[in-house]
């Protein structure tokens, strides 16, 4: 099984059908695959990212570009 890294907390999470995700559409948001800040899943235009739990998820909807900016560091739980 492959993991992601979940971009608000920086932790690893495990891809499953199950897992808490979410979808950037690169044409929304073109930061989501910029060099380097790779964490989520290429997936026919965008990219689909993971999380550890509900509040990271809720986060990152709030205000993606923020997670996705370059000066981000994820701070951990
Ligand atoms: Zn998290």
């Amino acid at each position: 099984m492959s993991a992601a890294i979940d971009p608000v907390c920086g932790m690893e999470v495990q891809v499953s059908p199950d897992a808490l995700t979410t979808m950037i559409l690169l044409s929304d948001l073109p930061n989501a695959a910029q060099p380097g800040r790779h964490r989520g899943v290429s997936e026919g235009g965008g990219e689909r990212f993971y999380f550890c739990g509900r509040g990271c998820l809720l986060d990152f909807q709030d205000e993606p570009a923020r997670f996705l900016d370059a000066g981000f560091q994820p701070s951990g739980m």
